[in-house]
Order: C-alpha cells, then sequence, then structure tokens
C-alpha cells in the first residue's frame, strides 16, 4: 500500500506512551473517571460508605448514572489485546479487568506460548493483533521506546504497560489518584520518592506527571540509584537523607528494587557484592518501622508493587494506617479503565451532550467537588 493510500494511524492522543503527550486536561478527566467510576463500583456492589442499599438501585442519581454508563451497551463488542512481553501480575490483571469492565473482548497474548517463540518479533506480533481486530493493544516491553511501535498502528491505540526503565505512565496515574483520594489536590504537596530511581520506570513517569500536578518531588535512596540515565534525575530535589525525606513528605513512594536491571556498572558502584547490599538495605535506606515513624500522621506510603518485604519495606508497615499498596492496586483497575476508554474513543453520555465533564477529583483548587459530584472518597 502506498502511503498516500495509507488509513492516518491512529490519534496520538488514543494512545498513551508517554504522560508528556497528553494535555493536562486529559490527564485531569482520566483521574476524574477513574475516581467517579470507582465510587459507582463500590456503591453498585454496597460497599460504599455513603450507605447505599443494593434495593436504593435506580432511585438515587448515583445509581441511575451507573445504569446511564451500561458500559456494554456503550462500548458494545470492542476489542483490546494485552501483549506483555515482560513478566507482571497487578498491570496485566488490571488492564484485563478494566477492559472487561467495559464491555470489551479481550485476547491476552502469552508470549511463552505464542510465536514469538520461533522468532516473530514485537512489530509484526502487534500488527497481527490489530489485524484481528484490536483497537486497543496493551504492551509491556523491556524496550524502552515504544513510540515506533505506535506509529506503525493505523487502527489500533498503543496503551504502554511500561517500557522498559523509561515510563510507565498507567502506575503514575493510578498512584495520583490514591493521593488526591487523600489530598485533594497536589498542589504544594511535597510525595518523596525513595529507592532505585535509576532503573524505575514508575520515577521515571512520576518525574514527568507531579510536578505538572503541582508537587515537589523529592529523590532519596543509595546515591548510586538516584541518577538516571535519561538525567530526569536533576529535576527534582535531592534529599540530603531518606530519613529528611521522609519527614518533610506528605506521600512516600518507595521503590522496588530493580535487581534484574543492574548492569556490571552499578553492580560495582553498589560495592561490587549486591547480596551484601541488600542485606543492609532496609536499615540504610528502607522503610523501616523506625523511619515510618518519622512521617507525619497524614502522610501516605505507596509502593508500585511488587514488594521486597524487609528490604525495601518492613513486613510490619504494611499494617501501618497510612499504607495504600493494597488501595494503589485497587485504584489500578479503574485508572486502567478510564484510560482504555481513551484509546477507544469512548465518550460519556455528558461529553456526547455537550456540557463537560464535572470534576469529581480537582487537582488545583481545594479539593471540593462541583455540585452533583461527591468528592473522590477516602477509602483505607
Ligand atoms: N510493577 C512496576 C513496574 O512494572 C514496578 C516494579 O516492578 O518495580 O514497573
Amino acid at each position: 500500500m502506498t502511503d498516500a493510500r495509507r488509513p492516518k494511524g491512529v490519534s496520538a492522543l488514543r494512545a498513551l506512551i508517554s504522560l508528556d503527550d497528553w494535555p493536562l486536561a486529559q490527564i485531569r478527566r482520566v483521574l476524574r473517571r477513574a475516581a467517579a467510576w470507582k465510587a459507582a463500583f463500590k456503591r453498585a456492589r454496597g460497599e460504599s460508605e455513603f450507605g447505599r442499599m443494593a434495593e436504593d438501585k435506580g432511585t438515587t442519581g448515583a445509581f441511575s448514572k451507573w445504569d446511564e454508563m451500561r458500559f456494554e451497551r456503550t462500548v458494545g463488542r470492542r476489542t483490546v489485546a494485552l501483549a506483555f512481553f515482560e513478566p507482571s501480575t497487578r498491570t496485566r490483571l488490571s488492564f484485563e479487568l478494566a477492559a472487561k469492565r467495559l464491555g470489551a473482548d479481550v485476547v491476552d497474548l502469552d508470549v511463552g506460548r505464542s510465536s514469538v517463540q520461533k522468532g516473530e518479533d514485537i512489530a509484526e506480533t502487534l500488527a497481527t493483533l490489530e489485524a484481528m481486530g484490536a483497537e486497543a493493544i496493551v504492551v509491556r516491553t523491556t524496550i524502552d521506546d515504544l513510540r515506533p511501535y505506535g506509529e506503525a498502528l493505523q487502527r489500533a491505540a498503543l496503551v504502554s504497560a511500561g517500557a522498559g526503565m523509561a515510563e510507565h505512565p498507567t502506575q503514575a496515574l493510578l498512584d495520583v489518584l490514591t493521593m488526591l483520594e487523600a489530598f485533594g489536590s497536589l498542589e504544594g504537596k511535597t510525595v518523596a520518592v525513595i529507592g532505585d530511581v535509576r532503573h524505575s520506570r514508575v520515577a521515571a513517569s512520576h518525574l514527568r506527571l507531579l510536578p505538572r500536578l503541582g508537587a515537589r518531588l523529592v529523590l532519596a535512596g543509595p546515591p548510586a540509584l538516584l541518577e538516571r540515565e535519561d538525567g530526569r534525575s536533576a529535576t527534582a530535589i535531592r534529599a540530603p537523607s531518606v530519613d529528611e525525606a521522609i519527614e518533610a513528605a506528605d506521600a512516600v513512594i518507595v521503590l522496588r528494587l530493580q535487581k534484574e536491571r543492574l548492569t556490571a556498572v552499578d553492580r560495582a558502584m553498589l560495592g561490587g557484592d549486591v547480596d551484601r547490599f541488600l542485606a543492609r538495605y532496609l536499615e540504610r535506606y528502607g522503610l523501616s518501622a523506625p523511619r515510618a515513624a518519622r512521617l507525619k500522621p497524614s502522610g501516605l506510603i505507596l509502593h508500585p508493587g511488587p514488594v521486597w518485604p524487609d528490604v525495601e519495606i518492613a513486613r510490619a508497615v504494611f499494617d501501618d494506617p497510612r499504607a495504600r499498596i493494597r488501595v494503589q492496586v485497587e485504584n489500578g483497575v479503574f485508572v486502567r479503565m478510564a484510560v482504555l476508554a481513551e484509546a477507544l474513543a469512548i465518550s460519556s453520555p455528558e461529553e456526547e451532550a455537550g456540557s463537560a465533564v464535572p470534576a469529581a477529583c480537582s487537582e488545583t483548587g481545594d479539593g471540593r467537588a462541583p455540585v452533583g459530584v461527591e468528592r473522590a472518597p477516602h477509602y483505607t
């Protein structure tokens, strides 16, 4: 097919490769939708702290909203494909659940039993999924740059589920939703990102997103693991120590140590003996119980998972009332629903009627909800 006859690729705004590509208004819409869908979902399950009984269904504004959504009718039989070339539990399952809750058909490529084992490359695999009708393809790779793959697709939107050490946009969005539930706004809040900033794509996405939402980002951890090769660490404040970062923080995001990504140079910088370095990690840089005691009572503890217990975070701290690790997982499903709604170009009834979606979860201002929409509730 000549270039002139080629269908135009999908809109860059349907894809999510880098949060830098999305205007703030789109980021806000995704957070608002995720918060609203979470509230609706919990009410529908009778889990709402607003105490609605199941029998109330249809009699309140909130429930009729839920009915209005009727995901399966809105979305029809849309198709979402998952293509994870790197292992995952939370991200893969939550994308799958998200797509199903939107009423889409989902295919999950089992890389180990796919033609990738015969040498088929990523681009060809994605083109195959697109040819089967996938309109959104959720991709995780060890490769940092997903852009060429996204641009090669003609109809499907590529949604990053984590790219090498470069970005993990949906993790940053769900972390932000989790913080917004507690704070209403991130304006002026201090977020400490602790640990292996160098290899973490989660840290990379936070370095992009948090400053745009008005938060102050503070990095702390082993000096050899703070400098990123993309130079982005330089855009954040470097705390003199983990203790000081925690004392200053409204929220602490503890990162997983990316042992699998350590190069020979990294290992040498950590003193050569990585096991020895890890044995002392909790005491030197991790969120031990004494260090957690330095965090303010209203502070939050987050970790993208999987957590390495008693290395990055002491087991005892898992039960700390400030810990939001399970809430992050819960929020991941709703954030990914909202991201897939962008990828599938699904608009809400309000948008179709031409009115703006009301802000349920404002990241600027005082966090109060506008009339008609509850503020994103606190779930502990
Ligand atoms: N699950 C997150 C990721 O895939 C965090 C991590 O594994 O460190 O990046």
